[in-house]
């Protein structure tokens, strides 16, 4: 799928929180499921997290395909979204699948306590080339809401709370009003007194570390884990680790890499890096050898074959240089060289070293043009159209077209792009 494989992780987690063999058949994990379930809902006391578990457990060997992944890979697969697709997370939607709302017969109450899924928090984390080649972490500073430690989100000291007057605890005000003759409009808003919550505290039991308001700002430090061979776009998951509230599943935090564009290699396929090397014509010709300061600080040396000729544009490559593969960081890619050579300026050979090159280079393919034929030519001459005016007209028009968004312009584009070290 992503032309890589992750390492085996934990496989067998999932069987164990069901307390079902490898081998179970889809009969056996659903009753396996439906026992448990039913005796950790938090509707019946049980331990929500124990019964989030168990859901999301059952939701991925119930599925052929997540299961198979799972089998094979373990559960960071799944998160890396091997599956496809993320997972609904909600426990109690894949409950309510099986035994309909009213699953403890009290019908309506086991409904209203139903909690919500929180929202996700999504970030951007830019990441240089160096950091996913080596792999780093990141200690990332965010505050959040977090449920009121004081009253354990209830909001009043005494953990009471009345119902709302204004809503009868519905958290809805119908208002009614005549429009016209014998014609009523009924107008369904949230109750302005309670915001919603059906509940209300009075003013002396409000607690006084939220103030009622039942969560509390609070400042988290995230490790984020940069592994080796990362790729731009990768999500790193933090599961419930966003903004808490009451009778709600805490949503995850989300890192999205951004790769910083890299001022020496460019990464292409995944996992092979591009690097542009200037060389002299004699270079080209005679042969050469310069250090390459690689990602990591080590120095490659480079080096022409005896007797090989580099034609420009050409490429060559060098194996298990390139990008290390995630989570088989061993296994590397390959770093591929592009040489591009430097011709000598007009009027540096005189006649005399010229005749010494024609008597080293091979033959010219052009014969020579007789009397007659020099008659029948038309006369002309060539101008220079600087190749610096049309490169840079043609990388003007790719950057458009590419970032038409980016401003970091402030690089000279008649500069060389690649620092190579020369030695
Ligand atoms: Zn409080
Ligand atoms: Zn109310």
């Amino acid at each position: 799928m992503f032309g890589r494989v992750p390492k085996k992780s934990d496989n067998t987690k999932f069987y164990e929180v069901l307390g079902v063999p490898k081998s179970a058949s889809q009969d056996e994990l659903k009753k396996a499921y439906k026992k448990a379930a039913i005796k950790n809902h938090p509707d019946k006391g049980g331990d929500p997290e124990k019964f989030k578990e168990l859901a999301h457990a059952y939701e991925v060997l119930s599925d052929p395909e997540k299961r198979e992944i799972y089998d094979q890979y373990g559960e960071d697969a799944l998160k890396e979204g091997m599956g496809g697709g993320g997972s609904s997370h909600n426990p109690f939607d894949i409950f309510e699948s099986f035994f309909g709302g009213g699953a403890f017969g009290g019908g309506g109450s086991s409904r209203g306590r139903r909690q919500k899924r929180g929202e996700d928090v999504v970030h951007a984390l830019k990441v240089s080339l160096e950091e996913l080649y080596n792999g780093t972490t990141k200690k990332l500073s965010l505050s959040r809401n977090a449920i009121c430690s004081k009253c354990k989100g209830k909001g009043s000291k005494s953990g009471a709370s009345s119902r709302c007057y204004g809503c009868q605890g519905t958290g809805m005000k119908i208002t009614t009003r005549q429009i016209g003759l014998g014609m009523i409009q009924q107008m369904q808003h949230v109750c302005p007194e309670c915001r919603g919550s059906g509940e209300m505290i009075s003013d002396r039991d409000r607690c006084p570390q939220c103030k009622g308001n039942k969560v509390t700002q609070e400042k988290k430090v995230l490790e984020v884990h940069i592994e080796k061979g990362m790729r731009d776009g990768q999500k790193i998951t933090f599961e419930g680790q966003a903004d808490e509230a009451p009778d709600t599943i805490t949503g995850d935090i989300v890192f999205v890499l951004e790769q910083k564009k890299h001022p020496k290699f460019d990464r292409r396929f995944g996992d092979e890096l591009y690097v542009d090397h200037k060389l002299s014509l004699t270079e080209a010709l005679c042969g050469f050898q310069f250090a390459l300061t690689h990602l990591d600080g080590r120095q490659l040396l480079i080096k022409s074959n005896p007797g090989e000729v580099v034609k420009p544009g050409q490429y060559k490559a060098i194996n298990d240089e390139g990008m290390p593969h995630h989570q088989r960081p061993f296994m590397k890619g390959k770093l591929v060289i592009q040489f591009h050579v430097i011709f000598p300026e007009s009027g540096v050979f005189s006649p005399e070293q010229c005749r010494k090159i024609e008597s080293v280079l091979p033959m010219r393919p052009s014969k020579h043009l007789t009397d007659m034929e020099l008659d029948d030519c038309e006369e002309t001459t060539l101008h220079d159209v600087s190749a610096e005016e049309v490169k840079r007209r043609k990388e003007q028009r790719q950057h458009r077209h590419r970032e038409g968004y980016d401003e970091d312009d402030d690089d000279d584009e008649s500069a060389p792009r690649v620092q190579c070290a020369q030695q």
